[in-house]
């Protein structure tokens, strides 16, 4: 998203790929604007890979601070340590500088930071409340990525969901939601959407459910709700399916509902008291 302020732009997640930064330096030209500073809704490579390449101060919530900075803490989030090489979605090595870091409810450039964290630790909205317009980022998903996917990708359940209800407060107020993966929604398709989401997010957790009365690893568990949801099945998918998956097994846990046995490797069944 670009965003007009005091007669500059402002870039909201600049994204990744080669020539991304000339196409964005050229909107600018078009606009007849200098761009004065780039915001990030969270550090994951495909949001702020190309940062470095447009050289205006980046800022981003203090929770995804390191995960901006160090291509190894990119890995450790998604990978839980380094990562084989060219193994997860958009990995890239390079360093991204953060300029400064915000707290949730700060204004930046005229955008409120909302929080909207569950996806990663400092996942935030931007708020433009003059446009009507909230980039949510990564949120929420269109429907054909979750489809594709199988689960929204999540690190914790409870916290995506609260994001879901904050976001579904915004669409009621007719706020236009703009996600980075997905096309932008409002009114009746928000809700639909929104509601989409967090129905994935309930399912699977009953579904998690039902399959550990037998028990089974984290990787069998995201590999029977991947066959569950159709999605084709790639080593790479799996691996970023565990992600989500180890979230939900850790809600459940606390829960009450889950507990952990070794029995040829680590699994995890229903709770038997
Ligand atoms: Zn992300």
């Amino acid at each position: 998203m670009v965003v007009l302020s005091g007669g500059k732009a402002i870039l909201v997640d600049p994204g990744h790929g080669r020539g991304r930064h000339k196409d964005l330096k050229r909107e600018a030209r078009k606009l007849g604007v200098e761009i004065k500073a780039q915001l990030a809704t969270h550090g994951h490579a495909d949001h702020v890979s190309v940062c470095p390449k447009i050289g205006v101060p980046l800022f981003i919530h203090r929770f995804e601070f390191s995960i901006a900075e160090s291509p190894l803490n990119r890995e450790v989030l998604t990978f839980g340590s380094k990562a084989p090489e060219g193994f997860l979605a958009f990995q890239f090595p390079g360093e991204v500088r953060v300029h400064a870091v915000f707290e949730w409810s700060d204004t930046l450039f005229g955008l409120g930071a909302v929080k909207l964290n569950g996806h990663s630790p400092g996942m935030t909205g931007f708020l433009h409340e003059g446009d009507g317009v909230l980039y949510a980022g990564d949120s929420f998903f269109g429907s054909r990525l979750i489809d594709s996917v199988g689960i929204p990708y999540l690190v914790d359940p409870e916290l995506f969901k609260a994001s879901i209800k904050e976001l579904k407060e915004y669409a009621e107020k007719g706020y236009l939601l703009i996600p980075s993966h997905g096309k932008p929604v409002e009114g009746e398709e928000a809700a639909e959407l929104l509601n989409f989401n967090l129905k994935r997010v309930e399912e699977t957790e009953s579904l998690i459910l039902e399959l550990l009365k037998t028990p089974m690893s984290t990787d069998e568990l995201a590999l029977r709700i991947m066959e569950r949801y159709g999605v084709e099945i790639t080593p790479q998918r799996l691996a970023l399916n565990l992600v989500p998956v180890r979230a939900f097994i850790a809600e459940l846990y606390n829960q009450g509902e889950i507990e952990a046995v070794v029995d040829g490797g680590l699994k995890w069944r229903i709770h038997r008291g």
